[in-house]
């Protein structure tokens, strides 16, 4: 690979003929048109936050080097490899997208002092331009990748994968102006610019097809459309909705994918479904509520998905004291079921540490975790007798 250091590019030849898309959130070209600003590998522009673009600004203005840029020679085509970002903020600050504060006062681009406005366009750039192989662009961009903001995993597998699958998955699935990401913002955690909707998506197709995500998208990397990707996820979304009713900020971020291929072929009862998942919600006995949805589909019988908050020590040792001290008096096992059948443990004196908390009214039925429904088992009767 070789590569060439260039300092005379200025910002002012940089931000020549650019183009930004508000659609796509992306600078698309500049140098008159022989750069790419974003090529498909690139993540989405995500300096726009009113900080890190002004810092770009500032910066600029007060004539700091904006640091390394990277480009990729192709064929005469410039595509930048590092640096898409900064570009894009001064891009957009000179074609007057947004304001900084100078002196406490509001200015765009044009409304500058003219001698500021020189200060930004003739600010020079350092550019390292690289000719290689395909490959050995994508190794180095893994490893240059260490300024700024990192790379989510996503955004650096859409970088190793680069071609017509990626392309047609960020216009589906990192697109803000898609409608439908508010609703699957309901399911799913994370930025959708920063490919972490993507990234869901395709973990849960790879996971149904027992795959990795780096193995399916390397096996759909010519494909130029993403329909099958689309159409899984958008039925696993279409699912979770139809299934529970009311939607909770607890659902968030759950493993529908799984979720779907567990229960999906079952038919439910959405209205009943809802009503056991509000009358957990608002158990505060349950201490992990995202385990609801799981729990109520799998019949309400895995409790450890849910976290029930059994007895604490006070109770138990409390219990087990007025147990053990009737039994001894009655010459009978501190474990009920123990006394109340013939066995060799009819009168065994069970130590604290045998023993379990049981609720006499299971937790499942309304029974609470308070003294009064608290009874010491031996453990094997514990066990036996299941449900807490
Ligand atoms: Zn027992």
């Amino acid at each position: 690979m070789e590569t060439e250091l260039n300092i005379d590019y200025t910002v002012g030849q940089m931000v020549e003929g650019f183009v930004y898309s508000e659609l796509e959130a992306k600078g698309l070209f500049g140098l008159a048109g022989k750069l790419v600003i974003q090529p498909e590998y690139q993540r989405n522009y995500i300096y726009n936050d009113g900080k890190k673009d002004v810092a770009v600004i500032e910066s600029l203005l007060s004539g700091y080097p904006l640091g390394l840029i990277y480009f990729v020679d192709n064929d005469g085509k410039l595509e930048v490899l590092d640096g898409q970002q900064r570009i894009t903020s001064f891009g957009r600050f000179v074609t007057g997208k947004f304001a900084i504060k100078v002196d406490g006062h509001e200015q765009t681009f044009s409304s500058l002092a003219k001698d500021q406005q020189r200060k930004i366009l003739d600010s020079k750039l350092l550019v390292y331009t690289c000719k290689g192989e395909e490959s050995e662009i994508k190794e180095w961009f893994e490893t240059i990748n260490i300024a700024g903001v990192p790379l989510s995993s996503q955004e650096l597998r859409n970088a190793i994968f680069s071609g017509p699958f990626v392309t047609a998955a960020k216009a589906t699935f990192s697109n803000s102006q898609d409608a439908r990401q508010n609703m699957w913002g309901t399911y799913v955690k994370g930025n959708a610019s920063r490919q972490q909707v993507l990234e869901e998506a395709l973990s849960w197709i790879a996971e149904s097809q027992g795959e990795t995500i780096d193995g399916y998208m390397a096996k759909h990397r010519q494909n130029k459309s993403c329909k099958r990707l689309e159409t899984y996820f958008t039925t696993v979304i279409d699912w979770a909705n139809v299934t529970f009713l009311s939607t909770s900020s607890h659902m968030r971020g759950l493993e529908w994918g799984r979720l779907y291929e567990r229960f999906h072929t079952k038919p439910f009862d959405p209205a009943a479904v809802d009503a056991d998942v509000q009358q957990l919600l608002d158990d505060e006995h349950v201490t992990k509520k995202s385990g609801v949805f799981e729990y109520v589909l799998g019949g309400k019988t895995e409790h450890n998905l849910i976290h029930v908050r059994l007895f604490d020590e006070g109770v138990k040792r409390q219990a087990y004291k007025t147990q053990t001290d009737a039994a001894q008096k009655a010459g009978k096992s501190n474990c009920s079921v123990c006394a109340s059948v013939d066995n060799r443990n009819k009168t065994k004196i069970w130590d604290l540490k045998e023993m379990e908390a049981d609720h006499v009214t299971a937790w499942s039925k309304g029974g609470a975790s308070t003294i009064d429904n608290c009874e010491m088992l031996c453990k094997p009767h514990n066990a036996a007798k299941g449900n807490h």
